[in-house]
């Protein structure tokens, strides 16, 4: 079993981490036998946020009696004092701990440094002092908060989007948590449903030994796949280095991540998907995304206000409602 080390946490784990936005979407007791799953079968680093619904609650349901035995990560988004304490006792209680192994500032868009007038923090040193987290993290999507919050010293480890399809800056800041000793966990390790072949994924950022994918995983079939490269960890080849190479063209230039940074949208459209959907067409079975349902969303694209309010929170700074407007284009080509 591979195994990372973030940063100087001195956490090392299991390099297959477990990403715990999905498990919003299944039951509690279908999220209960996954999450049972992945840790019975070596997995320890779990991944949340009190954005995420219940998941947190599931975790705490699944894994309380091993609490000792798994790192866990969560996050604020509050932009308060008084709402980063109520975030984090709700998180505590939810997840049946009285503390939190990594507590992260969910995607900020400024870097918290003490004395920025926030308060935000300070906050964070002071659970710590009470023993309520062990370390202080931070994730994000906007380049310069990430290298700023790293080369600031402040933050023991950096959740960023992180993939085969990484940019050169992307590699920077990888290789710039190293230098400087700060944990990095990816995300989007599979951008978001983009990339289908897990080994690809996984053998990709098995070349950057600092780094921590976090799979969101649904399904058992999901995990099964995880968990097979345990034994069998997949290794860069010449086949996998010459299939990355190809997503890399047939992906090149801005194409939607799916992050939804951009939501929500006031005219009701689910961006995050809509804005890929040519994408999503075209890599992965084209038939659940043609249902009536879809159809119908794909159509909301009609009633745009061009607002641009999506365009300024985008982290990609993507022409969304130019994209959203060609999506739409090229999906009624599919439904002739
Ligand atoms: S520009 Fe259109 S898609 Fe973007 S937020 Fe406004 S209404 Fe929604
Ligand atoms: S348009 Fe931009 S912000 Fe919105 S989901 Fe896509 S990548 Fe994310």
């Amino acid at each position: 079993m591979k195994t990372v080390t973030l940063g100087n946490t001195g956490i090392t784990v299991n390099r297959n981490g477990f990403g715990a936005l999905p498990i919003q979407r299944i039951s509690v007791e279908e999220a209960g036998k996954l999450l049972r799953k992945a840790y019975d079968n070596g997995i320890r680093f779990f991944d949340t946020a009190r954005a995420y619904s219940d998941s947190e609650y599931k975790i705490g349901q699944a894994l309380a009696d091993v609490r000792d035995d798994i790192i866990i990560a969560t996050k604020t988004a509050s932009t308060t004092v008084e709402g980063f304490w109520k975030d984090l006792e709700t998180s505590l209680s939810m997840l049946k701990t009285d503390h939190v192994d990594i507590y992260q500032f969910h995607t900020p868009s400024f870097c918290p440094k003490p004395g920025d007038g926030t308060g935000l923090y300070e906050a964070m040193l002071e659970a710590k002092a009470q023993g309520k987290i062990r370390h202080i993290g931070i994730t994000n999507h906007r380049l310069h908060v990430a290298r700023e919050a790293v080369e600031s010293g402040l933050y023991e480890t950096l959740q960023f989007p992180f993939c085969y399809l990484a940019s050169e800056k992307d590699i920077e800041l990888v290789n710039l948590c190293k230098e400087k000793n700060v944990g990095f966990i990816c995300m989007k390790a599979l951008s978001g449903g983009l990339i289908t072949r897990s080994d690809a994924a996984y053998a990709y950022l098995a070349q950057y030994e600092n780094t921590l994918p976090i799979w969101g995983v649904q399904r058992e079939k999901e995990l099964d796949e995880f968990l097979s490269y345990n034994d069998n960890p997949p290794v860069m080849t010449d086949e996998l280095a010459a299939f990355i190479e190809k997503e890399h063209e047939s992906l090149a230039g801005d194409f939607c991540r799916g992050c939804g940074y951009c939501m929500p949208c006031p005219a009701g459209i689910e961006i995050n998907q809509c804005a890929r959907m040519s994408l999503m067409l075209r890599r992965a079975p084209s038939a659940a995304w043609l249902t009536p349902e879809w159809q119908a969303k794909m159509e909301l694209i009609e009633n745009c206000k061009h607002c641009g309010q999506c365009m300024k929170k985008c982290p990609y700074t993507l022409n969304t409602p130019e994209l959203l407007r060609k999506n739409l284009e090229d999906y009624r080509t599919f439904l002739k």
